[in-house]
């Protein structure tokens, strides 16, 4: 078992020390208000009085943070204890974040991996919890039985900024979904039917729909878009200007799909009409 340390008990950090409380390790804990830490105290952790004190006391340091601005300002209280010390941030950021982050505790001598949560605080320690992880893999396998212990996890590779990239991609199929989601119910209930009536309609379509994502995903990693297509660009712009122009008609703001026709009428424009909707892949990559 493991001495850890957790910095920031919010409503994921506490979710953290309580796990690894209940699988046997030893937990310091610190607050920047320290009345959040106090429960934490009546199971079994221990608080400390400073970032610094926090770090010095554990052989892992887990900071989990509003954002990365709290996080640094965490850290700069405890400059003088992080040489030599294994750091994992689950603060939720960007690629860039991290990386900057990486660079910054480097400089001090400190060990980093970064981690992307892919649950919320009541699945931490339960099936169906996933953590990523990318930064230093020395640390991730020091820490392997700890880190079991809150969820799944996958080390994605040295890069710091790999866990949030991926974080990142995740959310957005998730956001991707909830806007397909939310249009198509506004679009039900303008005639005056239930969104959950809707339901056993839709949620069987996007798993037949999510039977065409293999292929879409070789024609992204191949270029090949004009590969056996069943359904091209130029026919699904149209398909897209009618629900925009249904949308109109229904009083429903075609926000959500607006973008995505324009993205396919660029392909369209610039030659692309028999390739796979994969091709607007190429229109999101050029305004990079
Ligand atoms: P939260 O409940 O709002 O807690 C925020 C924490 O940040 C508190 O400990 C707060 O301390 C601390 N904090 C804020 N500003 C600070 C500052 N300037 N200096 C020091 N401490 C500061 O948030 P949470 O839900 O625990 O989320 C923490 C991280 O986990 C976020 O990056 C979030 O994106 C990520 N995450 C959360 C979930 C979720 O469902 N909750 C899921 C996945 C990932 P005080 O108590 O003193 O205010």
């Amino acid at each position: 078992m493991s001495s850890i340390s957790i910095l920031g008990l919010g409503a994921m950090g506490t979710a953290l020390a309580r796990t690894l409380l209940k699988n046997g390790h030893t937990v310091t804990v610190w607050n920047r208000t320290r009345s959040r830490a106090e429960p934490l105290a009546g199971a079994g952790a221990k608080i400390a009085e400073s970032p610094a004190e926090a770090i010095a006391a554990s052989e892992l340091t887990i900071l989990c943070l509003v954002d990365y601005p709290a996080a640094r300002a965490v850290l700069e209280q405890a400059q003088e204890a992080l040489a030599g010390r294994d750091l994992l941030n689950l603060t939720n950021g960007t690629p860039g974040d991290a990386r900057e982050l990486g660079t910054w505790l480097a400089a001090r001598e400190a060990i980093y991996l970064d981690g992307g949560i892919m649950a919320i605080p009541p699945m931490i320690g339960g099936a169906g919890a996933l953590i990523l992880y990318s930064g230093s893999r020395a640390l991730f396998d020091r820490h392997s039985l700890a880190l079991e212990a809150l969820a799944e996890s996958r080390h994605l590779g040295e890069d710091e900024g790999l866990a949030s990239l991926y974080d990142i991609a995740l959310l957005s199929g998730m956001y991707g979904l909830f806007s397909g989601f939310l249009h198509a119910s506004a679009l039900v209930t303008s005639a005056g039917g239930k969104a959950v009536d809707f339901l056993p309609l839709l949620l069987p379509w996007i798993e037949a729909m999510s039977g065409t994502l293999p292929d879409l995903a070789g024609k992204i990693d191949s270029g090949m878009h004009g590969r056996d297509v069943v359904s091209n660009i130029a026919m699904q712009k149209i398909a897209l200007e009618n629900i925009v122009r249904a949308s109109e008609e229904q009083g429903v703001a075609p926000d959500f799909m607006r973008p995505m026709l324009r993205l396919a009428g660029d392909r369209v424009d610039s030659g692309g009409h028999g390739d796979d909707i994969s091709a607007v892949v190429e229109v999101i990559r050029k305004r990079k």
